[in-house]
């Protein structure tokens, strides 16, 4: 474990929206990771015919100037800058999507208390699909915004003004739980006060507290009754 954890102090009160973020958030990053990191390197490799290892050093290069861009998130973009078909191999391994330990119960629990329920991800509309589609979560949810929708990346505050316009969110009034700080951070300056990091987001990798914001490992922290 790395850093101090400073505890969630929610008062479900003061809250009547809670909105999470779906990829390591309420479902197994290691999905993901595996994809991106293993799986897709291992094909663009025999495609390309590269030895693994230099095939994964130039994918991570692409990758990682996307990062924080809407581009980063649309399987329609790598399946043509990679020239694989992203969807269908993401379909195929859609036996590794995994919702995180507890996540139902807390899912259940805010829908008991009334609170409406929001989905907020940058994941493409098509990833989406896949995931709702193996998981059945999807009827947890009042509203499932993607970013492709409001246009920009959760990484950008402007995003959270958006949302609010579109939903008729009070801001003083909402939760938001994600796995990435630079999101939080976003939604910090927009000004969200009740912010989760979720410190483990995936169940092959250790737990990283946040520095700056309250963490959980698991969602039953945030339930109090
Ligand atoms: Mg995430």
């Amino acid at each position: 474990m790395k850093g101090k954890k400073i505890e969630p102090q929610i008062d479900w009160n003061e809250i009547d929206t809670v909105l999470l973020d779906m990829d390591g958030t309420l479902l197994d990053k290691h999905f993901d990771d595996y994809f991106w990191e293993e799986h897709v390197p291992e094909v663009y490799a025999k495609e390309n015919k590269l030895n693994f290892f230099d095939a994964h050093d130039k994918l991570m290069e692409k990758y990682k100037s996307r990062e924080g861009t809407l581009q980063w998130t649309d399987l329609d973009y790598w399946s043509g800058q990679l020239g694989l078909d992203i969807v269908h191999m993401k379909e195929k391994m859609n036996h590794l999507i995994q919702v995180h330990p507890y996540v139902l119960d807390f899912l259940k629990w805010c829908r008991k208390q009334g609170k409406k329920i929001v989905l907020v991800t940058n994941a493409h509309s098509k990833t989406l699909a896949i995931k709702m589609a193996k998981t059945e979560i999807e009827s947890y949810f009042d509203t499932i915004v993607c970013s492709e929708e409001i246009g920009i990346a959760k990484e950008e505050p402007v995003f959270w003004e958006r949302l609010e316009e579109r939903l008729g969110l009070a801001r003083d009034k909402c939760m938001l739980a994600d796995d990435n700080e630079g999101v939080l951070q976003s939604a910090e300056e927009y000004g969200l006060r009740n912010l989760i990091f979720v410190a483990k987001s995936s169940s092959t990798k250790p737990v990283q507290f946040s520095g700056k914001y309250p963490s959980i490992i698991f969602f039953k922290e945030l339930m109090n009754e």
